[in-house]
Protein backbone atom coordinates (compact mmCIF):
# COMPACT_ATOMS: atom_id res chain seq x y z
CA UNK A 1 0.00 0.00 0.00
CA UNK A 2 0.99 3.31 -1.00
CA UNK A 3 0.59 6.37 2.07
CA UNK A 4 1.35 10.04 0.14
CA UNK A 5 3.21 12.21 3.07
CA UNK A 6 2.97 16.04 2.12
CA UNK A 7 6.31 16.83 0.58
CA UNK A 8 6.08 20.40 0.44
CA UNK A 9 5.34 20.95 4.15
CA UNK A 10 8.00 18.48 5.20
CA UNK A 11 10.70 20.43 3.05
CA UNK A 12 9.61 23.57 4.24
CA UNK A 13 9.33 23.15 7.77
CA UNK A 14 12.41 21.17 7.96
CA UNK A 15 14.34 24.51 6.45
CA UNK A 16 12.74 26.83 8.63
CA UNK A 17 13.97 24.35 11.98
CA UNK A 18 17.12 24.24 10.00
CA UNK A 19 17.79 27.58 10.38
CA UNK A 20 16.34 27.91 14.01
CA UNK A 21 18.77 27.54 16.24
CA UNK A 22 19.07 24.95 19.08
CA UNK A 23 22.26 23.63 20.44
CA UNK A 24 21.81 20.97 23.41
CA UNK A 25 19.55 22.61 25.97
CA UNK A 26 18.79 25.66 24.04
CA UNK A 27 15.02 25.95 23.42
CA UNK A 28 14.02 29.05 23.22
CA UNK A 29 13.73 29.94 19.93
CA UNK A 30 12.12 26.34 18.40
CA UNK A 31 10.13 26.23 21.37
CA UNK A 32 7.72 29.30 19.66
CA UNK A 33 8.71 27.65 16.00
CA UNK A 34 7.19 24.44 17.25
CA UNK A 35 4.04 26.01 18.66
CA UNK A 36 2.87 27.63 15.64
CA UNK A 37 3.30 24.71 13.68
CA UNK A 38 1.57 22.90 16.56
CA UNK A 39 -1.40 25.46 16.17
CA UNK A 40 -1.73 25.28 12.24
CA UNK A 41 -2.12 21.71 13.14
CA UNK A 42 -4.82 21.86 15.79
CA UNK A 43 -2.91 20.18 18.20
CA UNK A 44 -1.80 21.37 21.93
CA UNK A 45 1.81 20.53 23.71
CA UNK A 46 2.35 19.38 27.17
CA UNK A 47 5.64 20.09 28.48
CA UNK A 48 7.79 18.40 31.14
CA UNK A 49 10.46 20.43 33.30
CA UNK A 50 13.41 19.09 30.74
CA UNK A 51 11.46 21.64 27.97
CA UNK A 52 10.37 18.34 25.57
CA UNK A 53 6.86 19.11 23.93
CA UNK A 54 4.63 16.26 23.55
CA UNK A 55 1.88 15.73 21.09
CA UNK A 56 -0.78 13.23 22.55
CA UNK A 57 -3.10 11.86 20.36
CA UNK A 58 -5.90 9.07 21.51
CA UNK A 59 -5.61 5.78 19.94
CA UNK A 60 -8.27 3.67 18.82
CA UNK A 61 -6.98 1.43 22.07
CA UNK A 62 -6.15 3.08 24.54
CA UNK A 63 -5.16 0.37 26.73
CA UNK A 64 -1.46 1.13 25.43
CA UNK A 65 1.01 4.57 25.00
CA UNK A 66 3.63 4.54 22.36
CA UNK A 67 6.00 7.51 21.90
CA UNK A 68 8.03 8.73 19.02
CA UNK A 69 10.36 10.84 19.66
CA UNK A 70 12.27 13.19 17.43
CA UNK A 71 14.99 15.27 18.70
CA UNK A 72 14.86 19.29 18.14
CA UNK A 73 18.84 20.00 19.67
CA UNK A 74 22.06 19.57 17.55
CA UNK A 75 25.41 19.60 18.29
CA UNK A 76 26.86 23.13 18.60
CA UNK A 77 29.46 25.01 21.32
CA UNK A 78 29.30 26.81 24.50
CA UNK A 79 31.33 29.93 25.49
CA UNK A 80 34.09 28.37 27.95
CA UNK A 81 36.22 31.36 28.20
CA UNK A 82 36.70 34.94 27.51
CA UNK A 83 40.53 35.55 26.45
CA UNK A 84 42.43 38.44 27.50
CA UNK A 85 42.37 39.58 23.51
CA UNK A 86 38.81 38.88 23.43
CA UNK A 87 38.74 35.64 21.31
CA UNK A 88 36.46 32.68 23.07
CA UNK A 89 37.77 29.26 24.04
CA UNK A 90 34.86 26.81 23.09
CA UNK A 91 33.43 23.59 24.61
CA UNK A 92 31.99 20.87 22.43
CA UNK A 93 28.57 20.04 23.08
CA UNK A 94 27.72 16.93 21.39
CA UNK A 95 29.90 15.00 18.81
CA UNK A 96 31.11 18.08 17.05
CA UNK A 97 34.04 17.17 14.27
CA UNK A 98 35.92 20.58 14.34
CA UNK A 99 37.80 20.48 10.94
CA UNK A 100 33.85 20.75 9.34
CA UNK A 101 33.58 23.73 11.56
CA UNK A 102 37.15 25.41 11.06
CA UNK A 103 36.67 28.97 9.61
CA UNK A 104 32.48 28.41 9.95
CA UNK A 105 30.10 31.29 10.44
CA UNK A 106 29.24 31.01 14.22
CA UNK A 107 26.36 32.75 16.13
CA UNK A 108 26.90 33.46 19.89
CA UNK A 109 23.47 33.83 21.34
CA UNK A 110 23.29 35.87 25.23
CA UNK A 111 21.39 34.96 27.85
CA UNK A 112 19.39 37.23 27.18
CA UNK A 113 18.91 36.41 23.27
CA UNK A 114 21.10 38.61 21.42
CA UNK A 115 23.05 37.11 18.85
CA UNK A 116 26.52 38.01 17.52
CA UNK A 117 28.63 36.63 14.71
CA UNK A 118 31.70 35.45 14.24
CA UNK A 119 33.88 32.41 13.02
CA UNK A 120 35.73 29.65 14.32
CA UNK A 121 39.78 29.50 13.68
CA UNK A 122 42.87 27.68 15.01
CA UNK A 123 45.43 29.07 17.12
CA UNK A 124 47.90 28.90 14.53
CA UNK A 125 45.46 30.50 12.29
CA UNK A 126 47.72 31.71 9.05
CA UNK A 127 50.00 29.92 7.15
CA UNK A 128 52.02 32.64 6.09
CA UNK A 129 52.75 32.79 9.82
CA UNK A 130 52.75 29.58 11.76
CA UNK A 131 54.94 26.35 10.92
CA UNK A 132 51.91 23.81 12.16
CA UNK A 133 49.02 26.23 11.13
CA UNK A 134 48.26 22.75 8.44
CA UNK A 135 48.87 20.27 11.35
CA UNK A 136 48.23 21.17 14.59
CA UNK A 137 45.19 18.98 16.35
CA UNK A 138 41.96 21.08 15.10
CA UNK A 139 41.26 20.21 19.21
CA UNK A 140 39.01 22.53 21.26
CA UNK A 141 41.99 23.59 23.44
CA UNK A 142 43.63 24.94 20.04
CA UNK A 143 40.48 26.86 18.84
CA UNK A 144 39.04 30.06 19.09
CA UNK A 145 35.88 32.14 18.18
CA UNK A 146 36.74 35.28 16.66
CA UNK A 147 33.63 38.15 16.84
CA UNK A 148 33.15 39.72 14.14
CA UNK A 149 32.40 43.05 16.90
CA UNK A 150 35.46 45.17 17.12
CA UNK A 151 36.80 43.53 20.44
CA UNK A 152 40.15 44.05 21.65
CA UNK A 153 40.18 43.01 25.62
CA UNK A 154 37.81 40.65 27.41
CA UNK A 155 36.57 43.57 28.95
CA UNK A 156 34.88 44.92 25.14
CA UNK A 157 33.26 41.15 25.06
CA UNK A 158 31.69 41.21 28.38
CA UNK A 159 30.06 44.83 27.08
CA UNK A 160 28.40 42.60 24.74
CA UNK A 161 26.47 40.60 27.13
CA UNK A 162 28.67 37.70 26.30
CA UNK A 163 29.01 35.36 29.33
CA UNK A 164 30.56 31.77 30.00
CA UNK A 165 28.30 29.13 28.62
CA UNK A 166 26.81 31.34 26.28
CA UNK A 167 25.46 29.02 22.93
CA UNK A 168 27.31 28.81 19.55
CA UNK A 169 25.63 27.51 16.87
CA UNK A 170 27.10 27.13 13.36
CA UNK A 171 25.52 28.77 9.99
CA UNK A 172 23.45 25.57 8.91
CA UNK A 173 23.95 26.61 5.27
CA UNK A 174 20.63 24.51 3.75
CA UNK A 175 20.66 23.66 0.16
CA UNK A 176 17.63 21.50 -1.44
CA UNK A 177 18.61 20.94 -5.13
CA UNK A 178 16.24 20.16 -8.25
CA UNK A 179 17.33 16.46 -8.32
CA UNK A 180 15.93 16.18 -4.58
CA UNK A 181 19.63 15.93 -2.72
CA UNK A 182 20.03 18.16 0.48
CA UNK A 183 22.81 19.34 1.96
CA UNK A 184 22.66 21.27 4.89
CA UNK A 185 24.06 20.91 8.76
CA UNK A 186 21.23 19.64 11.36
CA UNK A 187 19.40 17.73 8.98
CA UNK A 188 20.18 15.58 12.29
CA UNK A 189 17.64 15.65 13.74
CA UNK A 190 15.37 18.14 12.07
CA UNK A 191 14.81 16.21 9.13
CA UNK A 192 12.87 13.85 11.85
CA UNK A 193 10.88 16.69 13.37
CA UNK A 194 9.79 17.38 10.38
CA UNK A 195 8.26 14.16 9.71
CA UNK A 196 7.11 13.98 13.22
CA UNK A 197 4.86 16.95 11.94
CA UNK A 198 4.08 15.26 9.00
CA UNK A 199 3.00 12.12 10.68
CA UNK A 200 0.61 14.62 12.92
CA UNK A 201 -0.40 16.58 9.55
CA UNK A 202 -1.67 13.21 8.36
CA UNK A 203 -3.41 11.99 10.99
CA UNK A 204 -5.11 15.03 11.45
CA UNK A 205 -6.36 15.60 7.84
CA UNK A 206 -7.41 11.77 7.42
CA UNK A 207 -9.03 12.01 10.24
CA UNK A 208 -7.27 8.76 11.73
CA UNK A 209 -6.79 8.22 15.68
CA UNK A 210 -3.61 6.22 16.44
CA UNK A 211 -3.34 2.50 16.52
CA UNK A 212 -2.48 3.55 20.16
CA UNK A 213 -2.35 6.49 22.78
CA UNK A 214 0.79 7.82 20.87
CA UNK A 215 3.04 10.76 22.16
CA UNK A 216 4.93 12.69 19.94
CA UNK A 217 8.17 13.97 21.71
CA UNK A 218 10.14 16.63 21.17
CA UNK A 219 13.07 16.55 22.97
CA UNK A 220 16.42 19.03 23.49
CA UNK A 221 19.06 16.55 25.15
CA UNK A 222 20.02 13.76 22.74
CA UNK A 223 23.40 14.91 21.42
CA UNK A 224 24.57 14.48 24.78
CA UNK A 225 23.27 11.23 25.01
CA UNK A 226 20.74 11.92 27.66
CA UNK A 227 17.18 13.13 26.03
CA UNK A 228 15.40 9.87 26.61
CA UNK A 229 16.23 9.06 30.06
CA UNK A 230 13.21 10.60 31.17
CA UNK A 231 9.97 9.27 29.57
CA UNK A 232 6.29 9.46 30.69
CA UNK A 233 5.62 6.21 32.86
CA UNK A 234 2.51 5.57 30.44
CA UNK A 235 5.16 5.23 27.70
CA UNK A 236 5.59 0.98 26.79
CA UNK A 237 7.35 1.45 23.76
CA UNK A 238 9.76 4.23 22.13
CA UNK A 239 10.72 4.69 18.63
CA UNK A 240 13.61 7.32 17.91
CA UNK A 241 13.45 8.94 14.39
CA UNK A 242 17.10 9.70 14.12
CA UNK A 243 19.74 9.64 11.15
CA UNK A 244 21.06 6.64 9.55
CA UNK A 245 24.93 6.64 8.53
CA UNK A 246 26.98 5.23 5.80
CA UNK A 247 30.17 3.31 5.95
CA UNK A 248 32.04 0.74 3.72
CA UNK A 249 30.12 -1.49 7.10
CA UNK A 250 26.60 -0.40 6.46
CA UNK A 251 24.16 -1.00 3.78
CA UNK A 252 22.58 2.23 3.55
CA UNK A 253 22.54 4.89 1.20
CA UNK A 254 21.31 8.30 1.23
CA UNK A 255 18.08 7.05 -0.16
CA UNK A 256 17.64 4.39 1.82
CA UNK A 257 15.69 4.73 5.63
CA UNK A 258 17.96 3.18 8.04
CA UNK A 259 16.20 0.85 10.17
CA UNK A 260 19.02 0.62 13.19
CA UNK A 261 18.63 -3.45 14.94
CA UNK A 262 21.77 -2.57 17.33
CA UNK A 263 23.64 0.57 18.15
CA UNK A 264 26.74 0.69 20.11
CA UNK A 265 24.67 0.39 23.99
CA UNK A 266 22.77 -2.99 22.78
CA UNK A 267 19.96 -4.33 20.66
CA UNK A 268 17.06 -3.11 20.35
CA UNK A 269 13.75 -4.81 20.92
CA UNK A 270 13.83 -7.27 18.13
CA UNK A 271 10.03 -7.98 17.92
CA UNK A 272 9.32 -4.07 17.20
CA UNK A 273 12.30 -4.27 15.12
CA UNK A 274 10.78 -6.79 12.81
CA UNK A 275 7.46 -5.23 13.17
CA UNK A 276 8.92 -1.76 11.70
CA UNK A 277 10.77 -4.16 8.88
CA UNK A 278 7.52 -5.92 7.87
CA UNK A 279 6.18 -2.26 7.67
CA UNK A 280 8.85 -0.95 5.73
CA UNK A 281 8.14 -4.03 2.93
CA UNK A 282 4.68 -3.62 3.41
CA UNK A 283 4.20 0.09 2.07
CA UNK A 284 7.34 -0.45 -0.66
CA UNK A 285 9.99 1.92 1.04
CA UNK A 286 14.15 1.64 0.29
CA UNK A 287 15.33 0.88 3.72
CA UNK A 288 18.04 -0.67 5.02
CA UNK A 289 18.71 -2.83 8.83
CA UNK A 290 21.96 -2.00 10.47
CA UNK A 291 24.55 -2.45 13.35
CA UNK A 292 25.74 1.25 14.64
CA UNK A 293 28.87 1.41 16.51
CA UNK A 294 29.39 5.00 16.80
CA UNK A 295 25.93 6.06 17.80
CA UNK A 296 23.46 6.03 20.13
CA UNK A 297 19.75 7.35 20.36
CA UNK A 298 16.99 8.63 22.88
CA UNK A 299 15.00 4.94 22.46
CA UNK A 300 18.36 3.39 23.80
CA UNK A 301 18.81 6.14 26.10
CA UNK A 302 15.57 5.47 27.34
CA UNK A 303 15.82 1.72 27.51
CA UNK A 304 19.65 2.15 29.60
CA UNK A 305 18.07 4.83 31.92
CA UNK A 306 15.41 2.27 33.08
CA UNK A 307 12.37 2.76 31.85
CA UNK A 308 10.15 -0.07 31.01
CA UNK A 309 9.80 -0.02 27.25
CA UNK A 310 10.49 -1.79 24.23
CA UNK A 311 13.03 0.53 21.93
CA UNK A 312 13.20 0.84 18.44
CA UNK A 313 14.83 3.65 16.39
CA UNK A 314 14.82 4.10 12.37
CA UNK A 315 15.22 7.56 9.90
CA UNK A 316 17.01 9.12 7.09
CA UNK A 317 20.58 8.28 5.97
CA UNK A 318 23.18 10.85 5.51
CA UNK A 319 26.08 11.05 4.57
CA UNK A 320 29.37 13.40 6.75
CA UNK A 321 27.42 12.88 9.84
CA UNK A 322 27.87 15.74 12.21
CA UNK A 323 29.08 17.58 9.66
CA UNK A 324 27.49 19.76 6.33
CA UNK A 325 25.27 16.48 5.94
CA UNK A 326 23.84 15.19 3.03
CA UNK A 327 20.44 13.05 2.02
CA UNK A 328 17.69 12.97 -0.70
CA UNK A 329 14.70 14.21 0.23
CA UNK A 330 13.15 10.56 -0.65
CA UNK A 331 14.83 9.06 2.60
CA UNK A 332 12.86 11.68 4.62
CA UNK A 333 9.57 11.52 2.74
CA UNK A 334 10.20 7.40 3.17
CA UNK A 335 10.83 8.21 7.19
CA UNK A 336 7.31 10.35 7.44
CA UNK A 337 5.57 7.03 5.78
CA UNK A 338 6.82 4.59 7.96
CA UNK A 339 6.39 6.73 10.87
CA UNK A 340 2.47 6.68 9.60
CA UNK A 341 2.28 3.02 9.08
CA UNK A 342 4.13 2.65 12.84
CA UNK A 343 1.61 5.12 14.38
CA UNK A 344 -1.82 3.46 11.99
CA UNK A 345 -0.34 -0.15 12.96
CA UNK A 346 -0.34 -1.06 9.17
ZN1 LIG B 1 20.44 12.64 16.05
Amino acid sequence: MEIKVDEAYIMSSMKELINTPSPVGYFEECEPLLERYFKELGVEATYDNRHTAYITLEGEDTSKTVCVGAHVDTIGLVVHHIEKDGSLKVKNIGGNNLHSLEHEKMYVITQDGRKYTGYLTCVSHSVHVFDDAKTLPREEVNMRVLLDEDVQSDEDVLKLGIMHGDVISAEPHFEYMENGRIRSRYIDDKAAVAASLATIKYLKENNLKPKYTTMFAFPYYEELGFGGSYVPKEVSEYVALDIGVIGPEHRGTEKDVSIVSKDVKGPYDRVLTKRLVEKAEKIGIKYSVEVFNRYSTDSMAAFVAGNDIAAGAFGMTVYTSHGVERTFDSSIFNTAKLTIAYVLDI
